[in-house]
């Protein structure tokens, strides 16, 4: 006989808004890399996660890091760094839908080849949650326009492609202004020596999970 593994999102300790918003979704069962990586994010740890395109990965960090916010707080609280446009506006997506409704959390998305004015503005106004690409967060923090002091979760989405594209030296720039007590997420389609060398740098006594194949 075969167990079958706990795949509901109710067997996580999230608020009952929070399930509610996901089955609305049709988000039914988590996916094999939400159902690996959820328990010890939710439970505060450093994780490397590592599943390939389509997996469900936004889900996971951002059930996390939503779990963790303050809302009646304006500050910075989660940071997610994305290797491009397209996908920080993905990601920024995926948060607002999964945050719930009566917590009005602000997702501002810091991507380059935008106007840095209007970014600006969104953060004077106050955001909880910042998505952008490491070049341009690195240059809202070098104008001041961007505090990190509030953050607890930081989050490195598609890490091998951001490695791929130059981006660690930012990455690290990055990481430094972030305050030392913090959650580090790492996730990434693919593990070559680099990522492995980035999470030595930036995590802590990290968990790692991997999903091969399906899902
Ligand atoms: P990845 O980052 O691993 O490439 P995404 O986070 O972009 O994958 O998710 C891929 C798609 O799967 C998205 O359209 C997302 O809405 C959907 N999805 C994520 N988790 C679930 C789930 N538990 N149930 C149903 N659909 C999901
Ligand atoms: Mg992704």
């Amino acid at each position: 006989m075969s167990q079958r593994p706990v795949t509901s999102f109710a067997s996580l300790s999230l608020p009952a808004a929070t399930l509610e918003n996901l089955s609305r979704l049709g988000y039914t069962e988590m996916t094999a890399i939400q159902a690996a990586s959820l328990p010890p994010a939710l439970a505060g740890k450093d994780l490397i996660a590592q599943a390939k395109t389509g997996s469900g990965k936004t889900a996971a960090f951002a059930l996390s890091l939503l779990a963790r916010l303050d809302a009646r707080r304006f500050a910075v609280q989660a940071l997610v760094l994305c290797p491009t446009r397209e996908l920080a506006d993905q990601v920024t997506t995926e948060i607002r839908r999964l945050a719930r409704a009566e917590d009005n959390v602000k997702v501002v998305t810091l991507s380059g080849g935008v106007p840095l004015r209007g970014q600006a503005t969104s953060l004077e106004y106050g955001a909880h949650v910042a998505v952008g690409t490491p070049g341009r967060i690195l240059d809202h923090l070098e104008r001041g326009n961007l505090a990190l002091d509030a953050l607890n979760t930081l989050v490195l989405d598609e890490a091998d492609r951001m490695l791929d594209m130059g981006f660690v030296d930012d990455i690290a720039k990055v990481a430094r202004q972030c305050p030392a007590q913090r959650q580090t997420l790492l996730f990434s389609a693919t593990y070559p020596e680099g990522i492995a060398k980035l999470a030595a740098q930036f995590l802590r006594d990290p968990v790692t999970v991997k999903v091969e194949a399906q899902h």
